[in-house]
C-alpha cells in the first residue's frame, strides 16, 4: 500500500545555492546532507509537514542526476511514495505489467530502501518507492 508522498526529488547543479533557495522558500534549514556513493550524488533533505524535499547534486558525470541535467533544466526529478512493504509493491506493479528499474530494493538516502520504476511505464514520471529501513 502506498501511504503518502514521502518526498519530491529535485535535481540541482549547486547544492549549497539550492539549499539557500529552499531554506528561503520553506523557512527551515535542511535537516541533513548525505552523500550516496552508489548513486554518485549528494543530497539534502527538508521536512515539509509529513513530506520532504530532497535536493540532489551529481558528484560524477556518470550519475543519473548528471545525465538528467544534460537533457533537462534543473527541476523535479522524481516523486517518492512511502510504502509499507516494498517487496509486495514491486511484485504488485510488475504483475500489472509495469517495468521496474530496480526489481530488488536497494539502500537509499535517509535510511530508506528504495526501488525506482521505469518512467516509460508511468507517463515519463520517475517514481520511487521507499520504505523505512528501520521499522518505526
Ligand atoms: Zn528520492
Amino acid at each position: 500500500m502506498l501511504r503518502k508522498i514521502e518526498h519530491i526529488g529535485i535535481a540541482v547543479k549547486d547544492l549549497a545555492a539550492s539549499n539557500q533557495i529552499f531554506e528561503d522558500i520553506l523557512g527551515v534549514a535542511p535537516y541533513k546532507e548525505e552523500s550516496v556513493e552508489s548513486e554518485n550524488v549528494i543530497t539534502s533533505f527538508f521536512q515539509v509537514g509529513d513530506s520532504k524535499i530532497e535536493l540532489l547534486q551529481a558528484t560524477h558525470p556518470d550519475s543519473a542526476i548528471a545525465k538528467f541535467l544534460e537533457k533537462n533544466k534543473e527541476g523535479i526529478h522524481h516523486i517518492a511514495f512511502d510504502v509499507e512493504d516494498i517487496h509486495a509493491e514491486i511484485e504488485r506493479l510488475k504483475s500489472l505489467g509495469y517495468v521496474m528499474i530496480h526489481e530488488q530494493p536497494k539502500p537509499g538516502a535517509d535510511d530508506k530502501i528504495i526501488a525506482f520504476m521505469h518512467p516509460k511505464s508511468s507517463n515519463s514520471v520517475l517514481v520511487e518507492l521507499c520504505q523505512d529501513r528501520f521499522k518505526k
